[in-house]
């Protein structure tokens, strides 16, 4: 089969994972770097949102999420801290940043969108929601306590769009949509930066840089 004898050779896919970020933690990173590996992504995207569209601007400054980002992936290739969001006034549309991303890969790389199941299930609140796929394939995560959408429009959306397998991630640029289950970490931003403001210790929920980095600028407390 020509078709697919030619699709399968597109190159190593690149992740990118969109969030507040308030604070990364380990359940983000450890996510990324499984996935990384299983999906054999040439590398991951972490991008912290300036103003998200579907909740209240975080009282942290995104100059601050984002460093906290970079201090998490340094030393590690296949991560990276991506400030697009930053530099970009408005609401952060994640569209929009995949449009940008399209834009500097050209047509033949995969890109794929990582988002918790927790996201899928509001995705027809986002901006444009139906044309992610025509810029990206999206995986995503499965998370302890949520379970598919099993009617309506999201659960007909995936229905049309989602993949068998892993492999087919490489025979397309975009267009599908991947369920990974990854080792469930049950930590949340909410919850590091609720001990926080109770004077309670986060460490070990997120790289020690980036608890320095929250005590050097008393975030959260
Ligand atoms: P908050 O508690 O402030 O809502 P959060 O910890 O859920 O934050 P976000 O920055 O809002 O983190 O999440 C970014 C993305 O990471 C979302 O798609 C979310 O589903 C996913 N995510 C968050 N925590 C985990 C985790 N422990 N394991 C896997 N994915 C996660």
């Amino acid at each position: 089969d020509s078709h697919l004898s030619r699709t399968a050779q597109l190159p190593a896919p690149i992740g990118v994972f969109g969030g507040t970020f308030n604070p990364i933690h380990y359940g983000h990173l450890r996510s990324a770097l499984e996935l990384v590996e299983r999906l054999d992504l040439d590398h991951l995207r972490l991008r912290p949102c300036s103003e998200p569209p579907h909740r209240d601007t975080p009282s942290c400054p995104a100059e601050h999420r984002a460093a906290m980002v970079e201090l998490a992936v340094a030393g590690e290739a296949t991560l990276v801290c991506d400030q697009r969001e930053l530099q970009r006034p408005g609401p952060s549309y994640t569209v929009s940043s995949l449009e940008e991303i399209r834009g500097e890969t050209g047509a033949d790389r995969g890109l794929c969108l990582v988002m918790g199941g927790d996201a899928l299930t509001g995705i027809t609140g986002w901006h444009r929601w139906r044309e992610l796929l025509d810029l990206a394939h999206i995986v995503v995560i499965a998370r302890p306590g949520w379970d598919l959408p099993r009617e309506g429009e999201v659960a007909n959306w995936l229905h049309d769009h989602r993949l068998a397998s892993r492999d087919d991630l490489r025979r397309e640029a975009h267009g599908g949509i991947l369920l990974e289950s990854l080792r469930p970490l049950a930590i949340s931003a909410t919850e590091i930066r609720d001990l926080l403001a109770a004077g309670r210790s986060a460490r070990y929920l997120v790289p020690e840089p980036v608890l320095d980095y929250i005590h050097a600028h008393t975030l959260y407390c």
